[in-house]
């Protein structure tokens, strides 16, 4: 009797398999269903195409949240709801720049999101670093039109210029800001994103330029010649405004409270449709889990999808969600996030649980090489799970091969025929396999 017990018990906890051995067949299974899915691509496609852009306060955020809440409960998730949260509600308006002198040319710019209104007619001063700013001082910043033009470095160094560089000119004085593109120069397409001003500083007007605009400006400049800009913008932030979450379900069968997140955000700059960003984000996990659910598949965890309101300029998001759920946090296994873009998938970056986390992710990688997409590296998270990884949960961001994403990113390029439908489903296969894995396996990741 003793002996047939210890039988069953070695067959059921699938004896000396490892768990690339014990998920095969399923991760197979999944990988296929992925690869064959159409549904997915045609939510993409709507999102896109019939919603467009959704920047936070924006009447078209407001339909996809709703929208998205539908597509929850059509795809057969559980528990779907959407948890209210105020958002930022910055408008953008009219705006145009031209150089008036010594030669009338028009500028092809995008406005930084959170900046102020003005119509500013100044004399350039170029700078290529906050030294050289500091240097020139407010003798010779007030009142002009500070040009940033540092050479092209990456999104975290060069994108400092743009993140508190118009901050730094207001303080000094200047009336209105130019810079260099936050973003890998292609096809005359200027990059918009979010700046920071500190209290107490005015909200200047502020752009990014295309580089083709940047560069005839910057020769002008360079020439010793005096060049004058004519820069208007009806940019102001309203009163914030009413967003949500989207959250929706698959509970677990065995231990519904131990909680796998997988995530995007539904929010997206007013240039473009947000395609890669974040709305393959969005749509990626939530066909992940939806494909898991049409194959049966339900694991003994909960796998919770979560759309983020409000990354791009505020993360109010995710802070709120941390509040939400701040009692259920210590039984959040993983948090990924989706939001480098839907070109080819490579893996996940990995951050909390140490090397006993990493070594049971690279585990459930192993499942992946037939898509190549299982390389599983450290450090990695997001922007909307970051409040909630600070807490102790670990963190997770889909890796791509990332080609060709920061030449779109947060410019009107940034459109759905910049997917690869090849390319997005291998996202979703990879999703699901690693959402189903960790919520399933019999170890808790990092345990
Ligand atoms: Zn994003």
């Amino acid at each position: 009797m003793r002996t047939f017990g210890l039988f069953l018990l070695f067959l059921t906890i699938g004896f000396g398999q490892t768990v690339e051995e014990q998920y095969r067949e399923r991760s197979r299974k999944i990988i296929a269903a992925a690869i064959k899915d159409e549904d997915g691509m045609k939510r993409l496609a709507y999102l896109c195409d019939r919603i467009g852009h959704r920047l936070s306060g924006s009447e078209a955020f407001t339909r996809a949240v709703a929208w998205s809440a539908a597509q929850m409960i059509e795809g057969g998730l559980e528990n779907v709801s959407t948890p209210k949260v105020k958002i930022p509600h910055w408008v953008r308006g009219k705006e145009m720049a031209e150089i008036v002198s010594p030669v009338r040319v028009p500028l092809t710019m995008l406005g930084l999101g959170m900046t102020g209104g003005g119509d500013v007619t100044a004399e350039v001063v170029g700078v290529r670093s906050f030294e050289e700013l500091d240097k020139l001082g407010r003798a010779g910043v007030a009142g002009k039109i500070v040009l940033f033009h540092p050479p092209w470095v990456s999104y975290g160094v060069t994108g400092a210029f743009r993140r508190s560089g118009p901050s730094r000119a207001a303080k000094l004085g200047a009336a209105a800001v130019l810079i260099r593109s936050a973003g890998v120069p292609a096809a005359n397409s200027a990059h918009t994103g979010v700046t920071n001003f500190e209290p107490g500083v005015p909200v200047i007007p502020a752009a990014a330029l295309s580089e083709e605009s940047l560069g005839t400006l910057e020769r002008l400049v360079a020439s010793g010649e005096r060049v004058v800009v004519h820069y208007k913008s009806e940019a102001k932030t309203l009163p914030d405004a009413d967003g949500a979450n989207v959250i929706g379900e698959l509970r677990g069968s065995e231990k519904p409270d131990e909680v796998v997140v997988i995530s995007g955000h539904l929010d997206s700059w007013d240039a473009g449709q947000g395609a890669h960003d974040d709305a393959s984000g969005c749509i990626g996990p939530l066909q992940a889990l939806i494909l898991l659910k049409q194959l049966g598949l339900r694991p003994k965890r909960t796998i919770r999808v979560v759309f983020w309101a409000n990354e791009e300029n505020g993360t109010r998001g995710g802070l709120a969600y941390r509040d939400q759920f701040k009692d259920q946090l210590k039984d959040h296994v993983i948090a990924i996030e989706m939001d480098g873009g839907a070109e080819r998938p490579v893996g996940l970056g990995v951050t909390g649980g140490g090397e006993k986390a990493l070594a049971q992710m690279r585990e459930i990688g192993k499942l992946l090489q037939p898509i190549g997409a299982g390389l599983v590296t450290p450090g990695g998270g997001g922007t909307d799970i970051g409040p909630i990884m600070r807490e102790g949960v670990i963190g997770s961001g889909v890796r791509t091969v990332g080609k060709r994403y920061m030449e779109w990113h947060h410019t009107a390029a940034d459109t759905l025929d910049k997917i690869d439908p090849v390319e997005f489903k291998k996202n979703i296969a990879q999703l699901a396999v690693f959402a189903y894995v960790l919520a399933d396996m019999e170890a808790r990741l990092g345990q």
